[in-house]
């Protein structure tokens, strides 16, 4: 997602270190603390602007939330929505989603949402797509057993790319979706920024739902 750069955004979200962490390393293992409550945790990792997170934290009280993205002006824009949504459910997090590790101790995390994440197209920039294997690997670790995660996209490649990474690593591939908007699950659609964007469009989006470990139905 680019951005301008914000004037101020740094001070900004220091004045708001109640909801955007400051220090995440502290809260490794003990988000629980931090949220006040024993709820399971999800997190978007590249969360751009904050819509998706903040309406699923507003839809979902008994959730905890926390929004990830590599970008300070970007982040200061979800700002903007977390505090109007006034939600206690959400948190947001200036990190690079590679150092995961640092933040959340092994099996803290139920569900990681991937909205669109950068493709990086050139074969050189693999290493940088959020479903490459090393992220895969920080995934596993920090997931419950049979957390799961939550990918949609409109692009074709890294979707593509996507699967094939995901089926290397042993994963469970469910609800695939090469269609999401024209799909039996269109209703409960939750739109990112960039959703909204291709869709109108006319963009197809692609969805799939991933786990380490398959659950027993
Ligand atoms: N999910 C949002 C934004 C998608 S754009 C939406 O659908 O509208 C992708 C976002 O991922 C950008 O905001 C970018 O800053 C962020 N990003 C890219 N690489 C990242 C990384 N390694 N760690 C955290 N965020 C990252």
């Amino acid at each position: 997602m680019r951005v301008r750069k914000r004037k101020g955004a740094e001070e900004y979200l220091l004045e708001h270190s109640q909801l955007a962490v400051m220090q995440p390393d502290r809260w490794q293992g003990r988000w629980c603390d931090r949220f006040c409550n024993n709820h399971p945790l999800h997190i978007e990792v590249g969360c751009g602007k904050g819509r998706f997170i903040t309406e699923m934290a507003k839809r979902n009280p008994g959730i905890n939330y926390i929004g990830i993205d590599i970008q300070l002006s970007v982040l200061s824009y979800a700002l903007d929505k977390v505090l109007v949504a006034d939600v206690p459910n959400l948190q947001l997090l200036r990190v690079d989603g590679s150092d995961l590790l640092n933040y959340f101790a092994e099996s803290e995390v139920a569900l990681i949402y991937l909205n669109f994440s950068d493709p990086w197209p050139k074969s050189r920039h693999e290493k940088r797509r959020l479903t490459y294997s090393s992220f895969l690997k920080t995934y596993k670790k920090i997931l419950l057993p049979q957390g799961e995660i939550h990918f949609k996209t409109d692009n074709r490649g890294l979707f593509e790319y996507s699967l094939v990474s995901f089926s290397n690593y042993g994963m469970f591939l469910k609800q695939i979706s090469l269609d999401l908007h024209a799909s039996d699950f269109a209703g409960n659609v939750m739109m990112t920024e960039y959703e909204e964007k291709f869709a109108q469009k006319g963009q197809v989006i692609y969805r799939v739902e991933v786990q380490f470990i398959k659950r027993e139905y």
